[in-house]
Protein backbone atom coordinates (compact mmCIF):
# COMPACT_ATOMS: atom_id res chain seq x y z
CA UNK A 1 0.00 0.00 0.00
CA UNK A 2 1.52 3.34 -1.01
CA UNK A 3 0.56 6.39 1.32
CA UNK A 4 -2.25 8.84 0.68
CA UNK A 5 -0.44 12.23 -0.60
CA UNK A 6 -2.97 13.98 1.96
CA UNK A 7 -3.52 13.10 5.29
CA UNK A 8 -5.32 14.44 8.07
CA UNK A 9 -6.10 14.55 12.02
CA UNK A 10 -9.15 16.35 13.33
CA UNK A 11 -8.60 17.98 16.74
CA UNK A 12 -11.77 19.42 18.57
CA UNK A 13 -11.39 22.99 19.95
CA UNK A 14 -12.86 25.39 22.27
CA UNK A 15 -16.18 25.04 24.37
CA UNK A 16 -17.67 24.95 20.78
CA UNK A 17 -16.22 21.93 19.74
CA UNK A 18 -14.73 23.39 16.38
CA UNK A 19 -12.73 20.71 14.13
CA UNK A 20 -9.11 22.16 13.98
CA UNK A 21 -7.75 19.98 11.52
CA UNK A 22 -4.21 19.53 10.86
CA UNK A 23 -3.65 18.67 7.28
CA UNK A 24 -0.19 17.27 5.54
CA UNK A 25 1.72 16.42 2.62
CA UNK A 26 2.69 12.45 3.33
CA UNK A 27 5.82 13.06 1.11
CA UNK A 28 7.28 16.39 2.66
CA UNK A 29 5.61 16.13 6.26
CA UNK A 30 4.73 19.53 5.87
CA UNK A 31 1.58 20.61 7.58
CA UNK A 32 -1.02 23.24 7.32
CA UNK A 33 -3.37 23.71 10.83
CA UNK A 34 -6.99 25.17 9.49
CA UNK A 35 -9.12 26.95 11.88
CA UNK A 36 -7.27 26.65 15.33
CA UNK A 37 -9.74 28.72 17.07
CA UNK A 38 -8.33 27.97 20.30
CA UNK A 39 -6.80 25.21 22.46
CA UNK A 40 -3.50 25.08 21.70
CA UNK A 41 -2.18 22.90 23.78
CA UNK A 42 -4.28 20.39 22.38
CA UNK A 43 -3.40 21.30 18.61
CA UNK A 44 0.40 21.37 19.82
CA UNK A 45 -0.14 17.41 21.13
CA UNK A 46 -2.02 16.96 17.27
CA UNK A 47 1.60 18.46 15.55
CA UNK A 48 3.84 16.45 17.56
CA UNK A 49 1.81 13.11 17.24
CA UNK A 50 1.68 13.40 13.98
CA UNK A 51 5.38 14.29 13.41
CA UNK A 52 4.83 16.89 10.91
CA UNK A 53 6.60 20.56 10.09
CA UNK A 54 3.76 22.95 10.03
CA UNK A 55 4.44 25.92 7.66
CA UNK A 56 1.30 27.44 7.66
CA UNK A 57 -2.16 28.45 8.90
CA UNK A 58 -5.03 28.27 6.71
CA UNK A 59 -9.11 29.86 8.02
CA UNK A 60 -12.24 28.89 6.39
CA UNK A 61 -13.76 32.00 7.85
CA UNK A 62 -13.47 34.30 10.86
CA UNK A 63 -15.49 33.60 13.73
CA UNK A 64 -14.33 33.31 16.84
CA UNK A 65 -14.39 29.18 17.33
CA UNK A 66 -12.04 28.65 14.06
CA UNK A 67 -9.94 31.74 14.23
CA UNK A 68 -9.42 32.80 18.04
CA UNK A 69 -5.79 31.55 18.62
CA UNK A 70 -5.00 31.59 14.99
CA UNK A 71 -2.69 34.94 15.89
CA UNK A 72 -0.65 33.41 18.69
CA UNK A 73 -0.01 29.94 17.41
CA UNK A 74 1.32 31.63 13.76
CA UNK A 75 3.67 33.92 16.04
CA UNK A 76 4.61 30.97 18.14
CA UNK A 77 5.57 28.74 15.25
CA UNK A 78 7.25 31.77 13.00
CA UNK A 79 4.42 30.76 10.14
CA UNK A 80 1.58 32.90 7.95
CA UNK A 81 -1.87 33.18 7.93
CA UNK A 82 -3.93 32.61 4.73
CA UNK A 83 -7.73 33.12 4.40
CA UNK A 84 -10.56 33.63 4.92
CA UNK A 85 -11.42 35.93 1.93
CA UNK A 86 -11.74 39.60 3.24
CA UNK A 87 -15.33 40.04 3.53
CA UNK A 88 -14.91 38.42 6.86
CA UNK A 89 -12.34 41.29 8.13
CA UNK A 90 -15.82 42.46 10.10
CA UNK A 91 -15.15 39.10 12.21
CA UNK A 92 -11.18 39.31 12.20
CA UNK A 93 -11.76 42.93 13.46
CA UNK A 94 -13.81 41.63 16.29
CA UNK A 95 -12.17 38.76 17.54
CA UNK A 96 -10.63 40.08 20.75
CA UNK A 97 -14.47 41.25 21.85
CA UNK A 98 -16.48 37.98 20.78
CA UNK A 99 -13.95 36.14 22.69
CA UNK A 100 -15.06 38.19 25.88
CA UNK A 101 -18.55 37.26 25.28
CA UNK A 102 -17.66 33.29 24.52
CA UNK A 103 -15.09 32.88 27.43
CA UNK A 104 -12.49 32.14 25.68
CA UNK A 105 -9.41 34.13 23.75
CA UNK A 106 -9.38 35.63 20.79
CA UNK A 107 -6.68 37.50 19.25
CA UNK A 108 -7.37 40.53 16.37
CA UNK A 109 -5.10 40.51 13.34
CA UNK A 110 -5.20 40.36 9.57
CA UNK A 111 -3.92 37.20 7.24
CA UNK A 112 -0.93 37.96 5.10
CA UNK A 113 -3.30 36.51 2.21
CA UNK A 114 -6.92 36.96 1.61
CA UNK A 115 -8.19 34.72 -0.74
CA UNK A 116 -10.65 33.86 -3.54
CA UNK A 117 -11.76 31.84 -5.58
CA UNK A 118 -9.25 30.48 -8.03
CA UNK A 119 -6.50 30.95 -6.03
CA UNK A 120 -4.50 27.80 -4.63
CA UNK A 121 -3.01 27.38 -1.29
CA UNK A 122 0.07 24.87 -1.09
CA UNK A 123 0.76 22.28 1.90
CA UNK A 124 4.17 20.93 0.94
CA UNK A 125 3.84 19.21 -2.59
CA UNK A 126 -0.26 19.69 -2.69
CA UNK A 127 -1.96 21.93 -3.77
CA UNK A 128 -5.47 22.82 -2.69
CA UNK A 129 -7.92 24.93 -4.65
CA UNK A 130 -9.89 27.92 -2.77
CA UNK A 131 -13.64 28.72 -3.55
CA UNK A 132 -15.95 31.22 -2.11
CA UNK A 133 -18.70 29.68 -0.39
CA UNK A 134 -20.83 32.66 1.02
CA UNK A 135 -23.47 32.59 3.10
CA UNK A 136 -22.72 31.27 6.82
CA UNK A 137 -20.41 34.38 6.69
CA UNK A 138 -19.57 36.71 3.52
CA UNK A 139 -15.98 35.31 3.78
CA UNK A 140 -16.01 31.82 3.80
CA UNK A 141 -13.88 29.78 2.11
CA UNK A 142 -13.84 25.81 0.95
CA UNK A 143 -10.54 24.16 0.36
CA UNK A 144 -10.29 21.29 -1.89
CA UNK A 145 -7.91 18.34 -3.11
CA UNK A 146 -9.26 16.79 -5.68
CA UNK A 147 -7.00 14.61 -5.99
CA UNK A 148 -7.95 13.31 -2.30
CA UNK A 149 -11.59 13.74 -3.04
CA UNK A 150 -11.80 15.53 0.52
CA UNK A 151 -12.79 19.26 1.03
CA UNK A 152 -12.52 21.33 4.19
CA UNK A 153 -15.50 23.04 4.62
CA UNK A 154 -16.03 25.34 7.60
CA UNK A 155 -19.23 25.92 8.95
CA UNK A 156 -20.67 25.73 5.33
CA UNK A 157 -22.32 22.38 5.70
CA UNK A 158 -22.50 19.90 8.45
CA UNK A 159 -23.39 16.22 8.07
CA UNK A 160 -27.32 16.32 8.52
CA UNK A 161 -27.25 20.06 8.42
CA UNK A 162 -26.22 23.43 7.09
CA UNK A 163 -23.56 26.49 8.76
CA UNK A 164 -26.11 28.81 10.69
CA UNK A 165 -27.29 32.28 9.44
CA UNK A 166 -28.56 33.94 11.50
CA UNK A 167 -25.37 36.24 12.44
CA UNK A 168 -23.78 39.19 11.29
CA UNK A 169 -24.14 38.96 7.26
CA UNK A 170 -25.59 35.23 7.33
CA UNK A 171 -27.86 34.51 4.49
CA UNK A 172 -29.45 30.85 4.12
CA UNK A 173 -29.95 31.71 0.19
CA UNK A 174 -26.60 32.38 -0.45
CA UNK A 175 -25.33 29.93 1.81
CA UNK A 176 -27.91 27.02 -0.67
CA UNK A 177 -26.47 28.69 -3.52
CA UNK A 178 -23.10 28.04 -2.49
CA UNK A 179 -23.33 24.25 -0.98
CA UNK A 180 -25.27 23.44 -4.59
CA UNK A 181 -23.26 25.93 -7.01
CA UNK A 182 -19.90 25.00 -5.50
CA UNK A 183 -19.54 22.32 -2.94
CA UNK A 184 -21.96 19.59 -5.14
CA UNK A 185 -19.78 19.87 -8.33
CA UNK A 186 -17.05 18.93 -6.49
CA UNK A 187 -18.99 14.67 -6.71
CA UNK A 188 -20.73 12.65 -4.51
CA UNK A 189 -17.78 10.38 -3.70
CA UNK A 190 -16.18 13.81 -2.02
CA UNK A 191 -16.02 13.51 1.51
CA UNK A 192 -15.80 16.74 3.57
CA UNK A 193 -14.69 17.74 7.06
CA UNK A 194 -17.35 19.95 8.11
CA UNK A 195 -16.76 22.84 11.30
CA UNK A 196 -18.04 20.48 13.81
CA UNK A 197 -19.22 16.85 14.26
CA UNK A 198 -18.22 13.98 12.15
CA UNK A 199 -17.30 14.11 8.59
CA UNK A 200 -19.46 13.14 5.71
CA UNK A 201 -20.12 12.82 2.20
CA UNK A 202 -21.81 15.71 -0.31
CA UNK A 203 -23.30 12.33 -2.04
CA UNK A 204 -24.89 11.54 1.66
CA UNK A 205 -26.03 14.87 2.20
CA UNK A 206 -27.88 15.18 -1.07
CA UNK A 207 -29.57 11.69 -0.10
CA UNK A 208 -30.50 12.71 2.97
CA UNK A 209 -29.96 15.89 4.87
CA UNK A 210 -33.18 18.07 5.55
CA UNK A 211 -31.83 21.78 4.91
CA UNK A 212 -29.95 20.65 1.39
CA UNK A 213 -31.10 17.12 0.33
CA UNK A 214 -32.14 16.61 -3.92
CA UNK A 215 -35.75 15.89 -2.48
CA UNK A 216 -35.80 19.12 -0.12
CA UNK A 217 -34.54 21.41 -2.96
CA UNK A 218 -36.59 19.74 -5.56
CA UNK A 219 -39.73 19.85 -3.76
ZN1 LIG B 1 -18.83 29.88 11.96
ZN1 LIG C 1 -17.91 27.15 13.90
Amino acid sequence: MTQPPLRAAIVPVTPLQQNCSIVWCTATMKAAVVDPGGDLPRIRAAIAKAGVTVEKILLTHGHIDHAGEAKPLADELGVGIEGPHEADRFWLARLDEDGRNYGIRGVVFEPGRWLVTGDTVTIGNLSLDVHETPGHTAGSVTFHHPASKLALVGDVLFAGSVGRTDMAQGDHATLVRSIVETLWPMGGDTAFIPGHGPMSSFAQERAGNPFVGDAVLSG
